[in-house]
């Protein structure tokens, strides 16, 4: 009998690689992730980037947003109090 370890698909380099090259991912049904360790290192880092982007997109305004509202409060009540 041939001592074979199992192996699994790579969902994107598609490559067939030994199941200790996958990390566990409780959420699959395999238990394991679609990704090898390598691809899902690579979409880790190209999320990262994204994920900076995104939140250096939406951190700024949210900033500005936050300060306008204060003043505009700040405006209101002395304008009532005046
Ligand atoms: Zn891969």
């Amino acid at each position: 009998m041939k001592d074979e370890k199992q192996i699994k698909k790579c969902c994107k380099c598609k490559q067939y690689k030994i199941l200790d090259q996958f990390s566990k991912n409780r959420t699959k049904k395999s238990g394991l992730n679609n990704y090898c360790r390598k691809c899902s290192k690579e979409y880790r880092i190209l999320n990262k980037e994204k994920l900076q982007i995104y939140t250096k997109e939406y951190t700024n305004p949210n900033q500005l947003f936050k300060k306008k509202d204060t003043r505009e409060k700040e405006k209101e009540t002395t304008q009532k109090t005046t």
